[in-house]
């Protein structure tokens, strides 16, 4: 059994607003909805609870607004026991929130409102980088946050040598001179397509180590240079596919970060992001 490894997510809190209508509502309309919901999101937020979930001594550096959103955040981020020192609180901007309508035919339409995620900076990497001690940790970003700050993430982790993992999400082209600052990609199908680079080989001879695209139900594809190697998925009855992408991407960071090969750990992803798939919500 590994010793339990060390994560650090530097990403996004939000909270989630769900609500299901008839139909998605129309511009200038209202409609009726039910099955109000207020549940924990933002991507950076949802991986560092899964890698907690998987073992790892996470902490999330992130921003939040000075409301009940961003406390009950902060409440939900301790109960996974995820160190919220590096979660700051801001003044001048509301926790991120998404608002999220789901029609009865499963279509969907969301508003995002970054708030507080938008003022993550150089500043708040540096505080949180500037305290680690002893074991190197495993640095997972995401792009839910300013970009600038992501990069300066990389850098920094990069320089000391930490595992960089970057989550592509929402998709963007990424600029060459950032890829070899990441050890491992973690894009799914689609956002793969929206790297910027014409085939997964121009990622890696850019210089990142490894891209690991998740594929859903088709389980994930890990490319190196030379080699491809297929995970498959683990069979589940799915009921919702929300944070699967987050749960995986924990529970990945966790397993490497324990010490596990990229292969092993990707299997270890593969079985949470399934399992995040048998129940509602994102986490
Ligand atoms: P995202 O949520 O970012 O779109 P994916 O849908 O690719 O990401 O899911 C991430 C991972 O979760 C997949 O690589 C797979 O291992 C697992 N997964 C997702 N959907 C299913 C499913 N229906 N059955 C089993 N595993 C799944």
């Amino acid at each position: 059994m590994p010793q339990p490894g060390r994560v650090i997510v530097v990403g996004s809190v939000n909270v989630d607003l769900t609500m299901r209508t008839d139909s998605i509502v129309a511009p200038g309309a209202t409609v009726a909805g039910h099955d109000f919901a207020t549940l924990q999101g933002g991507k950076g937020a949802n991986q560092a609870v899964a890698a907690a979930r998987a073992g790892a001594s996470t902490s999330l550096v992130a921003c939040i607004g000075a409301d009940a959103y961003g406390e009950s955040a902060r409440a939900a981020l301790r109960d996974a026991d995820v160190a919220d020192d590096r979660v700051r609180v801001v003044g001048e901007s509301p926790t991120g929130m998404a608002f999220i309508q789901v029609a009865d035919d499963g279509e969907n339409a969301i508003v995002v409102v970054a708030g507080a995620n938008a003022e993550l900076s150089p500043a708040d990497v540096d505080a949180a980088f500037g305290e680690v001690t002893g074991e190197p940790p495993v640095v997972v970003l995401g792009l839910e946050t300013p970009f600038d700050t992501m990069t300066h993430a990389a850098r920094e982790a990069s320089a000391r040598g930490w595992t960089v993992m970057l989550n592509p999400a929402p998709a963007r082209a990424l600029p060459s001179d950032l890829l070899p600052l990441i050890d491992v990609l973690v894009p799914n199908e689609h956002e793969a397509e929206a790297l910027g680079h014409s085939t997964i080989d121009d990622l890696l001879a850019a210089g990142t180590h490894a891209v690991v695209v998740t594929r859903g139900a088709q389980g994930a594809r890990i490319h190196t240079t030379g080699e491809v190697t297929d995970v498959p998925a683990v069979a589940v009855r799915a009921i919702d596919t929300t944070g699967a992408g987050d749960a995986f991407i924990g529970a990945l960071a966790a397993s490497v970060a324990a010490g596990a090969s990229l292969v092993d750990a990707v299997g270890a992803a593969a079985h949470a992001g399934a399992d995040a798939t048998t129940r509602m919500g994102a986490r």
